[in-house]
């Protein structure tokens, strides 16, 4: 079994990646922010409490998070592995997986980190707001929050799956082609 955790800020093409990989390794994709999304469509009563943190490009919090997600890998019992996008984003969250995965007598395989600039990033997210109607994408100020709410609350787990010994970072600069390999290559040498 692999179980891959799929890391970068906003806009490193984390979805985009994950989608290739899924099917090329056979594994369940799961999207946090995909799932918050579905639950805002549905009206659901998480989906409105989501939403009010969305918004304004604040993480949602830990423990409703976590529930989803564990949730969501419980009706999957027959998945060959899994591809986390999205999921863990703080050290909670990292240590609740761990935790849970114990319990299913799985672990994380690796977690890749898709690096590149703000800069680029933003353009990027800017453009995808144009046609995604993500409202997280379209305001600059919302954006930068969100880079802000990774660099206190995600980049930490770099320490922790660093000190797991399950670290990689892969350049996230390139064409989506270019990228794909680069994670092919590296999940093919784990
Ligand atoms: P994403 O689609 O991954 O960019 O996520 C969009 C938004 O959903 C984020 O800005 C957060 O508000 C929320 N979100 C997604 N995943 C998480 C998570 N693991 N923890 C907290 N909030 C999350």
């Amino acid at each position: 079994m692999i179980n891959l955790v799929l890391f970068g800020k906003p806009g490193a093409g984390k979805g985009t990646q994950a989608s290739f990989l899924k099917a090329q390794f056979n594994l369940i994709h799961i999207s946090t922010g995909d799932l918050f999304r579905n639950h805002i469509s549905n009206q659901t009563d998480l989906g409105k409490l989501a939403k009010s943190y969305m918004d304004q490009g604040d993480l949602v919090p830990d423990q409703v998070t976590i529930d989803m997600l564990e949730n969501e890998v419980d009706q999957n019992p027959q998945a060959k592995g899994f591809i986390f996008d999205g999921f863990p984003r703080t050290e909670a969250q990292a240590e609740a997986l761990d935790l849970f995965l114990a319990k299913k007598e799985m672990n994380i395989s690796a977690t890749i980190a898709l690096e590149a600039d703000d800069e680029i990033l933003i353009e990027r997210l800017l453009e995808r707001g144009k046609s995604s109607g993500r409202t997280d994408d379209q305001d600059e100020d919302k954006i930068r929050n969100r880079f802000e709410e990774y660099n206190t609350k995600t980049a930490p787990l770099r320490a922790y799956y660093t000190n797991q010994n399950k670290f990689h970072s892969v350049n996230g600069i390139g064409t989506i082609e270019e990228i794909t390999t680069r994670l092919t290559h590296l999940i093919n040498s784990l």
